[in-house]
């Protein structure tokens, strides 16, 4: 496995630094000092009180004010979990676990006070009174009464059981987010809260706009919790930055060595630009000897592994200054107390539907005003800050929106769409939508829908479409692993397909070893097939019991690839519980390619000219990914169809798999048939005809025989 740490080439000085405990906060005060400190404490009763009156509440309250971490403990110690679980869900999947790890340590500090017993791994562990939940990874056990979720969990579980009777209450964390699953369980709650009378739902916003939410229920009481904040210096980029990595970090030097102590908060939009910004650091302040200052750099996104995520909470050793380079998790999700210090780069990444490639992607979206103004706030919690913003006064005044296009009106719906058809919803355009979607988008996934023919001509859900509900994949994957098990006679090979898909790449490609790990790369290559080379390495993985020195040696992510083992056994699990026994083709891995095509026939391209192809949708032209195991061994078939486009300077195709015509005409017959030349019509034609005469011959036979048996 890599060392995260030395990639990212900490100073060394730091490095001899022993490992940092806890905050200052945390090293002079117990847990209970720290948790009366926050300002939820000091309304505690009488919030209380309001959700005792109220079965609908909306909480505000700035970031950090202990919502999130607060709210589920305060219901639990007054009865709540006594008959039912306290759910609180997240937009993301990094805060739910987080927040669910810290909540555990606090519940089980409460324990340990009160001395009545021992602690408990199963009770007081995370995972006990206090667990997660997130797509594929469940933490929860009998014992689970606080129970922090995605917000997608949340809705596949009103799917199973509609009216959520194993929960007392529920929190709807960070509505403000606006995140796509949170906007269609405001309208599922909705109606769930009007049939239960003894369910408590609080929804909380970190801004202050929550009219519309309590609007939404009827004009719900909103309880605020009142702020602790201290004002924050704001300064904006004298000049349009070309490069806010660069800009990042230079302020980050500017303030290193001219300012007084305190830690350093940078906003960032994703893994790519933290490691930068983290590396460049890193070198830099290694560049100027073992007398400077030491500053411990940390990173923060959401495939950083859980151990190196909760580094960005604890406190750096005396004297040396802490950096977060973090995604937007940290703009409200998530709170590390003493950020004195924030540089805004001014842009995140947001998910938008591009309808020229007919799927989302994740682009780099210059922040709204709202967004900025929460950044820079996490400057000002414990003490008087200074928020840098790398943009301009004008940028932030007229090219900045007021505040993010909820990601409703952005993305792609097809999830949300057969959800909400098999929910029972039948015109989704009569659907409670906080913000209805553009009518559009809703008939795009409709037409999405159709053509993977999970809904009807009149629009209800097919028997395909309702078991591909049961998955929680998008709808292709389900697709395909459904068209895998009743015609490919393949399910075992397409569930690890799905899986590894539903991973990040586990492929590993160290800066300075780019062309040895190539190579090894380039030995598990299944020629035709991108995703025959992802079964192709799990195979291997799984003989050799995916050992992490195997992995390391053939630059394959061994977490990643254990990841996708724990997917695949949950999908075994899903599987068996519909009554489909996983069922193997062997080797002969021609039907795994046809449910491929099965479930992607629509992103597919046709070669044209030498190793060039064009999309047959759109006519775009479109290249083979350089990491594709086509591009490497330089194998062009006719036809392919690939998982996704990457745009860059070009349309590129990403794992990618050769298919033939025929399937696409098959599988796909909305968008393909079969155009015959005047020879292979000619000969087929022959071919019937000698085929017919065959049969005859045969039949002809056949009653011969007959005859003279009867004779007999
Ligand atoms: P809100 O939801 O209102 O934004 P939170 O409940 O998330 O507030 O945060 C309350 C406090 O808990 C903050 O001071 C934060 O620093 C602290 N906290 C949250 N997670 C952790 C953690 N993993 N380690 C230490 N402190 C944490
Ligand atoms: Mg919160």
């Amino acid at each position: 496995e890599v060392d995260y740490k030395q990639s990212l080439g900490f100073a060394a000085h730091v490095k001899k630094e022993k490992e940092a405990k806890s905050s200052e906060f945390a090293r002079t005060k117990t847990i209970r000092e720290q948790r009366e400190y926050l300002p939820a404490f000091s309304v505690r009763d009488e919030l209380l009180g309001c959700i005792r009156e109220n079965n609908i509440v909306i909480v505000v309250g700035e970031t950090g004010s202990g919502k999130t971490t607060q709210l589920t403990q305060y219901l639990m110690e007054e009865g709540y979990t006594e008959y039912g679980i306290v759910g609180c869900t997240q937009p993301r999947r990094v805060a739910a676990m987080s927040v669910a790890k810290r909540v555990s340590e606090e519940v089980a500090a409460m324990v340990e006070e009160h001395g009545k017993r021992d602690l408990n791994d199963e009770i007081d562990g995370l995972g006990g009174t206090v667990g997660y939940s997130i797509r594929f990874e469940d933490l929860t056990n009998e014992h689970t009464v606080i129970k922090y979720m995605t917000d997608g969990v949340l809705l596949r579980e009103s799917l199973r059981d509609p009216d959520l009777n194993k929960y007392s209450a529920i929190i709807m964390d960070e509505a403000h987010e606006r995140s796509l699953n949170t906007d269609i369980l405001f309208g599922v709650l909705r109606k769930v809260a009007a049939r239960r009378s003894d369910l408590k739902l609080i929804v909380t916003s970190a801004t202050l706009s929550a009219d519309v939410f309590s609007d939404f229920f009827g004009g719900v009481p909103i309880f605020r919790i009142p702020g602790r904040t201290f004002p924050v210096e704001t300064y904006f980029s004298k000049s349009v930055q070309e490069d806010y990595v660069m800009a990042a970090v230079k302020q980050t030097l500017q303030i290193h060595f001219n300012s007084p102590p305190g830690d350093i908060l940078i906003f960032m939009t994703g893994q790519e630009d933290i490691e930068g910004t983290c590396t460049v650091l890193a070198e830099k302040i290694e560049n100027l000897g073992e007398d400077s200052k030491p500053l411990l750099v940390l990173p923060m996104y959401s495939q950083l592994p859980a151990d190196l995520q909760a580094k960005i909470f604890d406190a750096a050793p005396d004297g040396v200054r802490k950096c977060i380079v973090s995604t937007n998790v940290a703009e409200t999700s998530l709170t590390v107390d003493g950020i004195k210090y924030v540089i805004d780069s001014g842009y995140c990444k947001l998910k938008v539907y591009n309808p020229k490639i007919g799927m989302d992607a994740l682009n780099v979206t210059p922040v709204s005003r709202a967004n900025a103004n929460q950044r820079s706030g996490r400057a000002g919690r414990t003490g008087p800050g200074f928020c840098f913003r790398l943009y301009t006064d004008r940028q932030f005044r007229e090219e900045l929106m007021e505040t993010a296009v909820p990601e409703i009106q952005r993305t792609n719906l097809s999830n949300v769409v057969l959800l909400l058809k098999s929910l029972g919803v039948k015109n989704l355009l009569d659907f409670d939508f906080m913000d209805p979607p553009p009518e559009d988008n809703i008939m795009t996934s409709l037409y999405q829908l159709w053509i993977l023919g999970a809904i009807d001509n009149t629009g209800d859900l097919t028997t395909l479409g309702r078991r591909m509900v049961e998955f929680p994949l998008d709808p292709p994957l389900s697709k395909m692993l459904l068209f895998a098990h009743e015609h490919g006679k393949c399910s075992s090979e397409v569930l690890i397909v799905v899986s590894m898909l539903s991973v990040p790449s586990v492929f590993f490609r160290p800066k300075g070893r780019e062309e040895e790990s190539d190579a090894v790369r380039e030995k598990f290559f299944v020629p035709e097939s991108d995703h025959l080379t992802l079964l192709n390495v799990y195979l291997r993985a799984k003989q050799y019991k995916f050992d992490a020195q195997w992995c390391t040696k053939h630059f394959i992510h061994s977490k990643g690839i254990r990841k996708a083992r724990e997917v695949h056994a949950q999908l075994v699990d899903l599987m068996k519980q519909q009554k489909l026994d996983p069922i193997s083709c062997g080797g002969s891995w021609d039907v795994v390619r046809k449910s491929i095509c099965s479930a992607y026939f629509y992103n597919s391209s046709k070669i044209k000219g030498i190793g060039e192809y064009i999309n047959m949708l759109s006519g775009i032209p479109s290249a083979l990914h350089p990491s594709s195991a086509l591009f490497g061994l330089g194998y062009t078939p006719d036809y392919v169809c690939y998982h996704e486009l990457i745009s860059t300077t070009k349309e590129y195709m990403s794992c990618v798999t050769a298919v033939e015509g025929e399937w696409l005409a098959e599988l796909g017959p909305m968008f393909f048939s079969i155009k015959e030349s005047y020879e292979s019509a000619l000969k087929r034609r022959q071919r019937e005809r000698a085929d017919a005469a065959k049969m005859e011959k045969e039949m002809e036979k056949k009653k011969l025989e007959e005859e003279e048996r009867e004779r007999e």
